[in-house]
């Protein structure tokens, strides 16, 4: 009996190390890890960069209060912001906290500005924020908010990408819409182009903000932030998961405007801007800001998709869709998504599920092409395996 308190459906099997995009258990078996700490380890398991940074800064000091200030996490700031849209950022430990701490400016820019009516956030149907009361409550799914009440209140949603009902839904006491650009949980589901735009033209026109979940796309979408590759901007955006390439930290960027309502004292976190946490960030940073690197998580991107396409046309009785952008690709299926899972992991492949009856491949986005034909190698064996 497990002394851990029992919220995890666990697979009877546990790692001693991982090394790029693969896990070896006790007894040496291999497997191929497309879950990836859930969309984390980006650059694979213990990436010698980000080995050594971490080492490194562990022999000079871990951990100093916020009370001071922390050169690494100036520097790493000055990063996030000298390539992206923002101009300010705030670093915590995950994406739960990265998103609760969104709803806090959202709500203080506007009390800051003489609005303090406009309190509320529009998320979509089918959302995921993490597992915080309010983000819970923001992301509305019925599974995670049940037994949890009362409700967390100043959050209301409207179907997903349903701009007509989204226009209806605004009102005096909107102050934001939150979305992710492409939905992981919820069955790695891509806001369509028109959505993306369209929501950013819908905040301009009624004054209230646009916050963008990207904790699961960055880095996987083939850009720094999980957005980017449309050609517009939000007001805040969330980051986590990938970030520290396994190691926890998360950040909220945010504009100069927006920033205006948090003053001293207005928030805070113990752990946030962490020396560990700042320096495998900054390790991550170093190799995907190099120059190319996105380039080439696109090309094997798109040989990815190509590939899981032909799967899908040689099983169409098995493989309903193929979802994603990149490295974070869904397949929807015909067949049942555990038992589909269960198959893949009997033949070493690791991967996870999601709404809509799918299953979530997130390879690392330094895989080699052979890495990721041995995954669709399996894909297909199990394939079969249902044909026969
Ligand atoms: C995982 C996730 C979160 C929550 O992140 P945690 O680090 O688990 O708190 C929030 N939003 C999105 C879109 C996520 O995928």
């Amino acid at each position: 009996m497990s002394s851990i308190l029992g919220t995890y459906a666990r697979k009877n099997i546990s790692f001693k190390e991982g090394k790029g995009t693969f896990l070896y258990t006790e007894n040496g078996d291999k497997y191929l890890d497309w879950v990836a700490g859930i969309a984390t380890n980006i650059l694979g398991h213990c990436h010698p960069h980000v080995v050594r940074a971490i080492q490194d800064q562990s022999k000079k000091l871990i951990h100093v209060s916020n009370a001071f200030i922390i050169k690494e996490a100036e520097s790493l700031a000055k990063r996030l912001t000298d390539n992206t849209f923002a101009d300010k950022v705030f670093f915590c430990n995950s994406g739960a906290e990265s998103v609760e701490g969104s709803i806090k400016i959202v709500r203080k820019y506007f009390h800051k500005i003489g609005k303090p009516e406009k309190n509320r956030i529009i998320s979509f149907s089918g959302a995921f924020h993490g597992r915080t009361l309010a983000a819970l409550f923001l992301a509305n799914n019925k599974s995670h908010t049940e037994g949890f009440g009362p409700k967390v209140d100043g959050f209301d949603q409207v179907a997903f990408a349903d701009h007509e009902g989204l226009k209806k839904a605004i009102n005096k006491n909107t102050a934001a819409i939150i979305a992710e650009p492409l939905q992981g949980e919820g069955g790695v589901k891509i806001l369509p182009d028109y959505c993306l735009k369209g929501l950013r033209e819908i905040c301009d026109k009624n004054r209230i903000l646009l916050v963008l979940d990207c904790v699961q796309t960055s880095f996987r979408t083939g850009t720094l932030l999980g957005f980017e590759y449309s050609d517009i901007s939000p007001d805040i955006c969330c980051v986590a998961k990938g970030f520290g390439n396994g190691f926890p930290i998360g950040a909220i960027l945010l504009t100069n405007e927006v920033s205006k309502g948090m003053s001293q004292g207005s928030h805070g976190s113990t752990f946030g801007n962490n020396l560990l946490a700042c320096a495998a960030a900054h390790a991550v940073l170093d190799i995907v800001l190099a120059k190319g690197f996105f380039e080439e998580v696109k090309t094997k991107g798109e040989y990815f998709d190509k590939e899981l396409k032909k799967l899908k046309s040689s099983f169409p009785k098995i493989i309903e869709e193929v979802r994603g952008i990149n490295f974070i690709k869904g397949l929807k299926l015909k067949v049942d998504n555990n038992n589909f899972m269960s198959k893949l992991m009997e033949r070493k492949l690791l991967v996870v599920k999601a709404s809509e009856n799918c299953i979530r491949l997130f390879p690392s986005l330094l895989s080699t092409t052979e890495e990721l034909d041995m995954g669709l190698e399996i894909v297909k064996k199990v394939c079969e395996e249902y044909r026969d």
